[in-house]
């Protein structure tokens, strides 16, 4: 969003008349800015066949699918529900790979008729995998590294207490397993979670991906997950991409020479590609000053965006209305009846009853985690594509609300 006198735009459009037009709270995405990030990438990982599988659940709207595909994405799905709404937005089942966690082996079955590429993350599936299909069906396996990448447990994945991936030291289990059905493994996989900081440890996980790929003859593909660390704040230290992606470029070299030939290397990122592109659109309802703070109550909460209370995710925010105005102190609070705190402490440009607040980072985890809690409406979802507002979700109505619902006349 960039502000032009008064106002703010996004590729030329007011967006508090986008606010007046789609009404609030809103979320809005820029596709220009998925764009930027996607181009990040693609320079930073360059010099071996690379592949970017968009990680779904991030932002999971179908118009959102749609323009990642348009973008030459692949796609990364962690539910077969996920996976249906890839084939709908037209991804070819080979571009879906399905990343499934503690979901029943019917789950994997559908996944075999759908034909997209499966990433198997225990060792028990993986069995009875071997036992149906032997060879005939061509699979990847996630790896579980044991490193502690940044970010709190909650969003990391690849630690000695986390459910996800076969442990690397389990290998031999697992190749056991895998010679004794004849398992045909065509990739190897790891995902550390969210808010990898440090090339070294990402480098570190890609050395035990390289390691145990000696162990696979017929691999085509490496997949090194996501966790590329946006800034939230504006201080924040953000991945240095281009580093990771130079030591890669090494660590690769050297891996080809070994394993005597060329892999794909795959990455899965969600957060990376739209965290920055969204924004949470809300209006201020209430100004109320109690002996402790001064809190601005506004039309969305915890239902919308799970975040803060969830992670204790800190979103940047700023008053969209009066973006000159002197700062002060306010606490931003949803109308949820339960605490939900948006934002502690936040320096904002004075607010009055009415304004729009924009809240940042809302692309990623913000629509995807958001629940009709307190029986409120989910937000419009409006997209800015080539300089044009496109609705990619209309607001909820009671409708809605019931849709599934059964009455009972007593
Ligand atoms: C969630 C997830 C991702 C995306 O993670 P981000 O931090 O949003 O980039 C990638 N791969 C898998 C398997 C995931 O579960």
């Amino acid at each position: 969003m960039e502000l032009k006198g008064n106002d703010y735009y996004i590729q030329g459009l007011q967006v508090q008349q986008l606010c007046d037009e789609f009404g609030t709270p809103l979320y809005l995405y820029d596709a220009d800015k998925i764009k930027a990030q996607l181009d990040k990438l693609q320079e930073a990982f360059g010099g071996f066949p690379v592949r970017f599988k968009y990680a779904a659940k991030a932002l999971t709207n179908i118009s959102i699918l749609k323009l990642m595909r348009h973008y030459g994405l692949g796609l990364d799905v962690v539910s077969i529900q996920e996976a249906m709404l890839g084939l709908k937005a037209g991804y070819p089942a080979k571009d879906i790979l399905y990343t499934p966690n503690c979901v029943s082996f019917e789950e994997i079955q559908m996944a075999v008729e759908m034909g997209v590429m499966i990433n198997i993350d225990n060792i028990s599936i993986l069995e009875q995998f071997g036992h149906q299909y032997g060879g005939s069906v061509p699979i990847c396996i996630r790896l579980n590294p044991h490193i502690m990448a940044g970010g709190n447990t909650k969003i990391s994945t690849g630690h000695i207490d986390s459910k996800f991936g076969i442990s690397v030291l389990q290998m031999r289990h697992l190749l056991r397993v895998v010679k004794t059905n004849g398992i045909k493994v065509v990739g190897l996989h790891v995902h550390t979670g969210s808010d990898i900081l440090d090339a070294e440890v990402f480098l570190r996980g890609a050395q035990i991906v390289f390691d145990a790929a000696r162990e696979f003859e017929e691999l085509q593909f490496l997949d090194f997950g996501s966790g590329f660390k946006v800034p939230y704040r504006h201080d924040d230290a953000t991945t240095d991409l281009r580093q990771v992606g130079s030591r890669l470029k090494e660590a690769v070299a050297g891996f080809t020479k070994d394993y005597g030939r060329e892999v794909e290397i795959w990455f899965e990122p969600g957060k990376y590609l739209v965290s920055e592109a969204g924004y949470l659109l809300v209006r201020t309802n209430v100004i109320k000053t109690t002996p402790a703070t001064v809190f601005a109550g506004v039309d969305s909460g915890m239902n919308h965006l799970i975040r803060p209370m969830m992670y204790d995710a800190y979103h940047d925010m700023f008053n969209l209305s009066n973006p000159n105005g002197i700062q002060r102190v306010y606490t931003v609070v949803g109308y949820i009846c339960e605490t939900d705190t948006l934002g502690w402490d936040r320096k904002l440009n004075e607010l009055k009853e009415g304004d729009i607040i924009a809240i940042k980072n809302a692309g990623a985890y913000g629509y995807s985690m958001s629940s009709n809690y307190n029986s409120r409406f989910r937000p419009a979802e409006v997209l800015v594509y080539e300089g044009k507002a496109h609705l990619i979700r209309r607001r909820e109505t009671l409708d809605d609300l019931l849709r599934n619902q059964q009455e009972v006349e007593f």
